[in-house]
């Protein structure tokens, strides 16, 4: 299957994305885990305005890309 190395180009950092938050708008840094699948999804409070996120975390192309939807 895919094994693609986790090192991106131009020494971008896979262990770190960020993703807006839904609830308060503020930007949320998160440590995240290119060996747990190239797509991630998973339900974390907001650690400013407490309220659930569902994360979205996608590793492509040599980049990590993470975003919120509210959690219904
Ligand atoms: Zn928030």
């Amino acid at each position: 299957m895919a094994s693609e190395s986790f090192h991106g180009q131009q020494g971008v950092d896979l262990n770190e994305a960020a993703y807006t938050c839904d609830h308060c708008g503020e930007e949320i840094v998160i440590p995240v885990d290119p060996s747990a699948g190239v797509r991630q999804e998973y339900v974390e409070d907001c650690p400013v305005c407490c309220s659930p996120n569902l994360i979205q975390v996608e590793f492509t192309g040599g980049e990590v890309r993470a975003w919120a939807e509210a959690e219904s």
